[in-house]
């Protein structure tokens, strides 16, 4: 059967001829209206149309020198009109390629989940040529730089920066953020979210391809490759199951006939029964059955699972780490001092001259970071109207800042370990301020030019205000041990960590340090890691669950987790708890359900002569039963 996740199409039309093959051969059959003889040209038929699928599927397996059950379920058909029995043996191959075709069906559903997204996005875009004439072209013509306009009401056909206009965008189907987000000048927008009011001209920040609602895509797309463990083991069991069945079936022919000297029907017959009931379908369904309608749900709710492996993987979860910036925080640091110092009189300076000189050097090197403490000191330079200064050799030191040449001068900006080296040189006024505004829960990073301070920027952001209620939920749920990670110095860790019910702080660390930290972690529990960013990326790698927060965030987190949240909700961590609980339950469920119909079949045939249609309906409807258990799954819920 389909437990090959293709889209049988003409699955649904065959199973349907199949069924009035069987009706017309039971007419001719069993009634006067139709030549008895014709019953079985119409059996032939429903043999055809019933066993096409599970015929090819048999070929491929058996060109690899493998038995699959779509094998066993022919042979038990094909055994039955041996009996002259053409009309179970035609039920029997209905009844298979209906579980099949609602199979599709099934995982049919669980994929437009997904394709929904795919859908939002226009396959055109109005581009704007530089002759100021309007063109409708297909986004995959769409180049980065290109200027394309979006009408009010019209979905973005591509990821771009606002360049005129001001509108709301409905952007849920990428962030799950339900209210709608004002944009300005500047903003960044996503393909496939909506544009509720305003017409806005966007330049291409990225080719159709690269979009994040493409990245999305192509990442639910190969979840469905990567399997979940417990189905690993069922298809290797699968062959060997299937061969075991064949040898059994043999020698439930064989045995009682040669040397019982039992009847040779009968034993065929009871041998055919054994061949249907004992055929694992069920069982070889129960978990992809379950875990891509697991997958689907997550991803109607913004949690996007890398594979079924990472919902199995979640169940186990006993220890969360939470980075600090960005996740436990909402990222989005706002300067509250801006410290101007002058190193010949050892004063600190508070002419406007000096802060605008100290901030246009800042945002000069920070310009190409994507560290959230850059956007902060950007916008500050915006508002206060100071201009950059052109930064060149820019260099980001993860965990530490950035280093650039300004005017032939060397400049860097960062935190205390950045400048371990010189700090000994500095006087201890400028490292006392930086002491005092960190012990009130700020950020400082210094300002330095050819190693000689120039001033201090003081930066503070806000604990999210799902932050508390989340960690409450997951320790209600049964999560032992949370951590926060920090690059960030200990002062404000512990400001922000406040009254968060955080077991372990860990300030300070860079981002091979936050591995280490990860790696003791791993000795007593299982590990999830929650991130944002770059200097997230190696721990979400070593984590036993890495989790991303904001697919529109940072593309490496992204791409290095096995879990999205797609938008900044930390609340959708105790919800994808919840979900991969429950999907654990319901593939256990349907493991053991099918494993007790198999046991219970087995038990019919031999105690109380089990007909072959009671085998056919029983093996059948348990395969049904455990689709359907599965689908349950696709409910929301939380
Ligand atoms: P977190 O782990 O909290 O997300 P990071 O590891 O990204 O933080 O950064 C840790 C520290 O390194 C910051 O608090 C800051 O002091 C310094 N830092 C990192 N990048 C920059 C930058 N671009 N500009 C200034 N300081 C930076
Ligand atoms: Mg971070």
């Amino acid at each position: 059967m389909g437990h090959n996740h293709d889209h049988e199409s003409g699955q649904i039309p065959l199973t349907a001829i199949c069924l009035v093959s069987i009706l017309l051969g039971a007419l001719a059959d069993y009634s006067v209206l139709l030549p008895e003889n014709l019953a079985v040209i119409f059996y032939v038929i429903a043999y055809i149309s019933g066993g096409y699928h599970g015929f090819k599927e048999t070929i491929e397996h058996l060109r690899n020198f493998e038995l699959n059950i779509d094998f066993l379920m022919i042979a038990a058909a094909l055994g039955a009109a041996v009996l002259g029995e053409w009309i179970e043996g035609a039920i029997l191959l209905f009844l298979f390629s209906l579980s099949g075709a609602l199979e599709s069906y099934a995982l049919g559903k669980s994929r437009n989940a997904i394709h929904s997204l795919l859908k939002l996005r226009p396959s055109q875009g109005l581009l704007i040529k530089p002759d100021g004439t309007e063109k409708l072209t297909p986004i995959e013509q769409l180049k980065v730089g290109d200027t394309v306009l979006v009408k009010p009401g019209e979905y973005i056909p591509i990821d771009g920066e606002i360049l005129k206009g001001q509108t709301t965008v409905d952007q849920s189907a990428i962030t799950g953020e339900s209210i709608p987000v004002t944009k300005e000048i500047g903003d960044s927008v996503f393909a496939a979210t909506l544009n509720e009011n305003g017409v806005i001209e966007l330049k291409v920040t990225k080719p159709a391809k690269d979009t994040t609602v493409a990245k999305i895509i192509d990442l639910v797309e190969s979840a469905q490759k990567n399997r979940a463990k417990t189905q690993r083991l069922l298809d290797t069991f699968e062959p060997r199951y299937a061969i075991s069945v064949v040898v059994a079936v043999l020698g439930l022919i064989f045995i009682p006939w040669l040397f019982l000297g039992h009847e040779f029907d009968s034993t065929f017959y009871r041998a055919m029964t054994v061949l249907v009931v004992a055929s694992p379908c069920a069982l070889i369904i129960s978990t992809p059955a379950s875990i891509i309608s697991a997958i689907a749900n997550g991803a109607k709710n913004g949690v996007l699972f890398k594979g079924g492996a990472y919902v199995e993987q979640a169940v186990g979860i006993d220890t969360i780490a939470f980075d600090k910036t960005g996740t436990l925080t909402k990222g989005k640091p706002e300067v509250t001092d801006l410290i101007a110092y002058d190193a010949k009189t050892d004063r600190f300076s508070t002419d406007e001259e000096s802060k605008k000189y100290l901030i246009a050097v800042a945002a000069g090197c920070e310009q190409y970071s994507e560290h959230h403490l850059a956007e902060a000191i950007m916008k500050f330079a915006n508002e206060t109207h100071a201009e950059p200064f052109k930064a060149e050799n820019m260099k980001a030191i993860p965990g530490q800042g950035v280093e650039a040449e300004i005017n032939g001068k060397q400049v860097a900006v960062g935190n205390l370990k950045m400048f371990t080296k010189q700090i000994e040189g500095w006087s201890k006024s400028i490292r006392k301020k930086a002491e005092e505004l960190r012990k009130l829960g700020n950020t400082v990073v210094f300002v330095a030019e050819q190693n000689v301070p120039i001033g201090l920027i003081a930066l503070a952001d806000k604990v999210r205000p799902q932050s508390k209620k989340t960690i409450v939920k997951l320790r209600k749920m049964g999560i032992r041990k949370i951590v926060m990670l920090t690059g960030d110095n200990a002062d404000v860790a512990q400001a922000i960590a406040g009254d968060l019910w955080i077991d372990e702080i860990h300030a300070d660390l860079l981002p091979e340090q936050k591995v280490e930290v990860l790696n003791r972690l791993k000795k007593t529990g299982t590990v999830a890691m929650v991130g944002d960013g770059v200097n997230d990326a190696p721990a979400l790698a070593l984590s036993h669950l890495g989790i991303a927060m904001g697919a529109a965030g940072t593309d490496v987190a992204l791409e290095t987790a096995d879990v999205v949240l797609m938008g900044d909700d930390l609340e959708k961590i105790p919800y994808m708890l919840w979900l991969t609980r429950k999907a654990r339950r319901v593939v256990w469920q349907n493991i053991s359900f099918s494993l007790a119909v198999i046991v219970m079949l087995l038990a019919g045939v031999f105690l109380i002569d089990l007909p072959l249609t009671a085998g056919v309906i029983g093996h059948e409807g348990s395969t049904l039963l455990v689709v359907l258990n599965g689908l349950r799954l696709l409910r929301k819920g939380g």
